[in-house]
């Protein structure tokens, strides 16, 4: 028998939480993972767009033109209630151009301080961009409902997961296996209509 032809999936990021959520979200489809820390000189993309969807596919198409792949980029913003939806699509640079996740949740625990918890409602959205050199080919979306904690809680995760509570579980995502996040997280769940597109796709070939 044959062995079955893998696809090769090129991850443009290097933030390993989110190689991590990925692969193990699609470890059953019939494909081969590398990540844009196997690409030497890769032009780093800005991710200036107004919008967590433009920048995403901004940058799968981007990314796109580095390999023969077909190229997946994730784009995920933190959208606070208290705060009018930021810092949203500048969820990353919130606390300065090249801050650091403890950076960042400071900043954001100082912006809601005094806030009390029945405000300080938040959800995180993902978007998830599929392109294939220098094309779209289709974007996924997801979002998860929670709440900011006012001091860290949990040691897992990446990002602003030890303030990010799921009410439901009364966990942060800092306090969950990439299983148990993947189950009800923005990228979870966008990742599995990536799932299902992929199944599709490849059962119809
Ligand atoms: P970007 O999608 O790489 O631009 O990430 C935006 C910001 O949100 C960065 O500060 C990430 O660390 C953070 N972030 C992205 N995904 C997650 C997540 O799943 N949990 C917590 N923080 C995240």
């Amino acid at each position: 028998m044959s062995p079955v032809e893998k696809t090769r999936l090129f991850l443009a990021t290097t933030n390993d939480g989110k190689i991590r959520e990925i692969q193990h979200a699609l470890e059953e489809l019939p494909v081969v993972f590398f990540t844009l820390k196997d690409i030497k000189d890769a032009e780093i993309c800005a991710e200036e767009k107004p919008t967590v969807l433009e920048n995403a596919i901004y940058k799968a198409l981007h990314y796109s033109r580095y390999s023969d792949a077909l190229t997946l980029a994730d784009d995920t913003g933190l959208e606070v209630e208290a705060l009018g939806g930021a810092p949203g699509v500048h969820s990353a640079r919130y606390a300065g151009e090249l801050a650091s996740d403890p950076e960042n949740i400071e900043k954001l625990l100082r912006a809601l301080a005094g806030v009390p918890e029945e405000k300080r409602a938040a959800r995180f959205v993902c978007v998830m961009a599929i392109a294939f050199r220098g094309r779209l080919i289709k974007s996924f979306h997801g979002h998860c409902e929670g709440r900011i904690l006012e001091a860290p809680q949990g040691t897992g995760g990446f990002g602003y997961d030890p303030v990010f509570l799921v009410p439901s579980l009364n966990r942060t995502f800092a306090e969950l296996t990439t299983e148990q996040k993947n189950k009800i997280s923005h990228r979870g769940k966008a990742l599995e209509r990536v799932h299902d597109y992929f199944l599709y796709a490849t059962e119809t070939a």
